[in-house]
């Protein structure tokens, strides 16, 4: 029987500029097992950065009130553009961003927007990867009330049977009748959850801006100490308490399948 494999979720700061995406690299060459990668959107390179997920809110905020979208969608697509050229990838990203900028300007949801930073960035980390590029709206299906709907679990398992390594876009997917639609901020950490779930995975990897569950945010306590072991009870208490390091909702698929959850 074939190994079972690790997904790996990265988020915003961790593909946030072509050298941190270089590292998202090495840290998927060092593992075989490592064949599920789940992207954010490029987050922020700098404190003073803007996250895409806030610049694609805000263009479809302009493009709601009937106002011009192209001084920030240049800045999106300038990002975007940069990252292909910074990683010196093969890849013509012009299509898709076109096409979600017309969606945008011709009335799509603030969802649709939301969703093109992790699709759009996913075709960036599957080329580097040379990943098979699954569009999470095919695949995650939402039922009544933005409930996940089970059938995503066939979904995935069926779309990804072969070996070899899979991009699989975090925080969106869509309902039965292909309407895109987002989880709450952060929510690719859900995405990470239900692709470990549905492979059936060793372990869950979350990569982040921080090593592990501390016991207080660092950013207030700096010698907080890590969590070497947690349950998943505690786990989800502490995000459901507002601890930042994974979404509250992150919790259930893996626990579901008692897959592990390692904060990287
Ligand atoms: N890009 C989305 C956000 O900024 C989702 C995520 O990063 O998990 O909330």
């Amino acid at each position: 029987m074939s190994q079972q494999p690790i997904v790996c979720k990265f988020g915003g700061t961790s593909v946030a500029s072509g050298d941190q995406i270089r590292k998202v690299a090495e840290i998927i060459d060092a593992d075989p097992r490592r064949r599920f990668i789940v992207p954010s959107a490029p987050g922020k390179r700098s404190p003073e950065d803007t996250k895409i997920t806030d610049l694609l809110y805000l263009a479809h905020d302009l493009a709601r009130k009937g106002q011009a979208i192209e001084a920030v969608w240049d800045q999106i697509a300038a990002r975007f553009l940069g990252l292909v050229a910074e990683l010196g990838l093969d890849l013509d990203l012009q299509p898709v961003l076109d096409e979600a900028a017309a969606e945008i300007k011709g009335g799509a949801s603030a969802a649709y927007a939301a969703s093109r930073g992790e699709a759009i960035n996913g075709h960036i980390v599957a080329g580097i990867l040379d990943a098979t590029y699954i569009d999470s709206a095919e695949v995650i299906r939402f039922g009544k009330g933005r409930r996940l709907d089970p059938l995503t679990y066939e979904l995935i398992a069926d779309r990804c049977s072969e070996s070899g390594r899979y991009v699989i876009p975090g925080f969106y997917g869509a309902d039965r009748h292909g309407t895109v639609v987002t989880f709450s901020r952060g929510g690719s950490d859900v995405t990470g959850s239900i692709v470990a779930n549905a492979v059936d995975a060793e372990s869950y990897e979350n990569w982040t801006d921080v090593s592990g569950v501390l016991m207080t945010d660092p950013r207030i306590v700096p010698e907080a100490a890590t969590i070497q072991e947690i349950t998943y009870k505690e786990l989800r208490e502490l995000a459901y308490m507002g601890a930042s390091v994974l979404h509250e909702e992150a919790v259930f698929p893996a626990r579901e399948q008692g897959i592990p959850i390692n904060i990287r």
